[in-house]
């Protein structure tokens, strides 16, 4: 036997491995069995090249379990190590200042690993001793144990082993006894090892004979080393992509499409990605791409690796060109993966744009699963934006699907308005927005169905993409204003007849909201009130209810709208003639009382309009402010018989209630007062 110490330059190599690696140290499993792949790989390839002439025969790697000596054991059939390898690349384990790395990157054990190749070391993580016992392919090798207890010592001897490979073998410390369970060793396999490229076996294959499991003399293979992205597109049908998908995800929905990645210059790179349903929440989708090097899982958090909107997809990716084992900030600023990255982001696009040509009906029947996904995408990727601009689309209400340029000419005659600007109309809800989406279509026009997550950030980024062009909430204004031609309509109703009626309007208003009464002449058959809530002000709302930086100020204004009163409606007409019948004579009396007195003031205003203060006689001064006075009670008085009209007005009432109705606005007690009143008119 022969002993000799671990060449390693920080004596306290083990016991740093024990203590800073522990968040991840489930890893070591991947880390040893990696390691028999590649054994067996390598002697593969000797056998290719006929440089290893002997039967390769079964190489099945094989994981077992000893739970009465403790013991988890990696058996390889690969191409094992001779005295001369055990001592150059297990004992010699070139570690440079490891201990700033160490410190630095304590709580990565990937980075670490992956930077020293401490793959093997990592086992002991798990293990207070560690026994390798190899032996080389090459002719005439003896078999040899090498072990080693947690400390840089180690021992070598003479061991007996029938065939060439390695058995790697540690008997777990007491903190890891849980790795002797098949359940947890199940799950690690099926989690990092679920496709390396040569069979694992864990166990023995069990049946079902006669009402009884029973174990058969067959491996039980937890692996599928040939997994569909390394095969050829060619070989492949839709079935075996939409299996690929179930197998990696049992639970999901069957995805909408696929891509099977295939790049081998300038890097390499392979893989499926799918883009899954994804009706309306993002969050719950991310994180699921699972990637890969060289079939060995590595992570499924690619934050950071694939541009953001990319993970909303599932799949697989697998490069033996990312870095892989080190640390994520690494990566992140990593030229390979940056490259890697917008080159899947052109492939992700160039399908889209494929599926569109060639099978637009396809593609419009899942438009609205994948619109979330092309919208985050165009959004946050310019790159993919250019791209994108020629497949995405847009639907109206009526359920048809437009791309960019065919709505531009859709809409283009009918609605640009008087400052040649295009206005797209959107609707939020087509439900609560029905009369207004009614009242424009009447009008000739279209209306787009905007009702997803990310539809109102979608529009800020059109308008500033689109040239002369402006998105308008259907409900945004009457609709004679929503799109402004220049023409003026005559109005039944004057000035004055307008401002008496402000006040019998207002007097019915619910209270709580802000609502501003106007006067618009709209078309006869259009509603009789309308109420509707500026454009602008209702983003900023919306943009500050989604969390948008600097919003919050919109946020806490009360809501406000306008009541805007159709002043050619033969209903609001009546209710004018009916307020002339009843009040007309009183009002007329302080009418004729109110224009000496308003005359008067306005006489006296403009003699001293351009007097300083000073230069103002006190008689003048008084003589005024008694005008105003006088003025302001009369106005009070005239305000108050108009409202006392308005409030006993059923009418009135039953028009507001109704443009409120048609604005999904009216609720609870006022909504039951609303039915019971309608039964009274009819
Ligand atoms: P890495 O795999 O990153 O090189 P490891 O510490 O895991 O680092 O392994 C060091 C070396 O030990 C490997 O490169 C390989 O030459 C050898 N080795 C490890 N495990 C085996 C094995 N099962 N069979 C043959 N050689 C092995």
């Amino acid at each position: 036997m022969q002993t000799g110490k671990i060449g390693v330059t920080t004596e306290n190599i083990f016991p740093i491995i024990k203590k800073f690696l522990y968040s991840d140290h489930e890893i070591f499993l991947r880390e040893l069995i990696s390691n028999a792949v590649d054994a067996t790989q390598k002697l593969k390839t000797l056998a290719n090249i006929g440089d290893f002439k002997g039967e390769l025969g079964d190489v099945t790697i094989q994981v077992k379990a000893d739970k009465k000596k403790g013991t988890l054991t990696i058996s390889d059939r690969g191409i094992g190590m001779d005295e001369e390898e055990i001592d150059k690349y297990i004992n010699q384990i070139a570690l440079s200042s490891a201990e700033d790395f160490l410190e630095k990157y304590k709580n990565q054990a990937n980075a670490i690993i992956g930077h020293f190749g401490l793959g093997f070391y990592s086992s002991f993580m798990v293990s207070e001793k560690v026994e390798i016992v190899t032996r080389s392919y090459k002719e005439g090798s003896k078999a040899i144990r090498w072990s080693c207890d947690g400390t840089p010592e180690y021992t070598i001897e003479d061991a007996e082993r029938a065939d060439r490979g390695t058995d790697i073998i540690l008997y777990l410390d007491k903190e890891s006894k849980e790795f002797l369970e098949d359940s947890k060793i199940n799950q690690l396999l099926s989690r990092y090892c679920h496709f390396l490229p040569v069979e694992i076996a864990f166990g023995k294959k069990k049946e079902w004979k006669d009402g009884k499991e029973v174990e058969t003399d067959k491996f039980n293979i937890i692996n599928d080393p040939n997994p569909l992205w390394t095969r050829k597109p060619v070989d492949l049908k839709e079935e075996d992509y939409t299996k690929f998908y179930h197998d990696l995800y049992p639970i999901s929905e069957d995805p909408l499409f696929n891509i099977h990645l295939n790049v081998d210059y300038p890097f390499n790179l392979t893989g499926i990605l799918y883009f899954p349903k994804i009706k309306n929440n993002i969050e719950i989708q991310r994180n699921k791409i699972q990637l890969y090097c060289n079939q060995v899982f590595v992570t499924d958090s690619v934050e950071g690796i694939v541009p953001e909107f990319l993970t909303l997809l599932h799949g697989v990716i697998d490069s033996p060109d990312i870095p892989l084992n080190v640390s994520r900030s690494y990566l992140q600023s990593d030229s390979n993966v940056k490259k890697i990255s917008s080159h899947i982001t052109k492939k992700v696009a160039d399908r889209l744009a494929d599926i569109f040509k060639n099978e637009r009906e396809k593609f419009e029947e899942k438009w609205d699963d994948l619109k979330l996904f092309i919208e985050y995408g165009m959004l946050s990727e310019e790159k993919f934006y250019e791209k994108a601009e020629k497949f995405t689309l847009l639907k109206n209400t009526e359920g048809k699907y437009f791309t960019l340029k065919e709505y531009e000419t859709l809409i283009k005659e009918n609605q640009t308005d008087k400052n040649k600007n295009l206005i797209y109309l959107y609707s939020t809800n087509t439900v609560e927005q029905h009369s207004f989406i009614e009242a424009a279509k009447a009008r000739g026009y279209d209306v787009l169905e905007m009702e997803g997550q990310l539809d109102t950030h979608f529009i800020n980024h059109m308008e500033t993409k689109l040239k002369d062009s402006r998105f308008i909430r259907v409900d945004g204004d009457t609709v004679d204003k929503l799109i402004e031609k220049g023409e003026t309509k005559e109005s039944k109703l004057n000035p004055d007849q307008q401002n008496n009626l402000t006040p019998v309007f207002r007097s019915q208003l619910p209270e709580k909201t802000n609502y501003i009464v106007m006067f618009e002449a709209l078309n006869e058959s259009d509603q009789p009130i309308v109420i509707t809530q500026t454009e602008f002000l209702r983003r900023m709302k919306d943009m500050s209810a989604m969390g948008g930086g600097g919003m919050n100020f919109y946020g806490e204004l009360p809501d406000s709208y306008n009541l805007v009163v159709n002043t050619n409606h033969p209903l609001v007409l009546r209710i004018n003639e009916d307020l002339e019948k009843k009040l007309g004579e009183d009002i007329k009396k302080v009418t004729d009382k109110l224009e000496p007195l308003t005359k008067n003031k306005a006489d006296l205003e403009k003699a001293n309009r351009d007097k300083k203060e000073e230069e103002i006689k006190q008689e003048e001064k008084d003589r005024l402010e008694e005008l105003n006075k006088k003025i302001t009670e009369l106005e009070g008085k005239k305000e108050e018989q108009l409202k006392k009209f308005g409030s006993k007005n059923k009418l009135v009432k039953q028009l507001i209630d109704l443009a409120l109705l048609a604005n999904g606005m009216l609720k609870g007690e006022d909504l039951t007062k609303f039915v019971k009143r309608s039964i009274e008119l009819i």
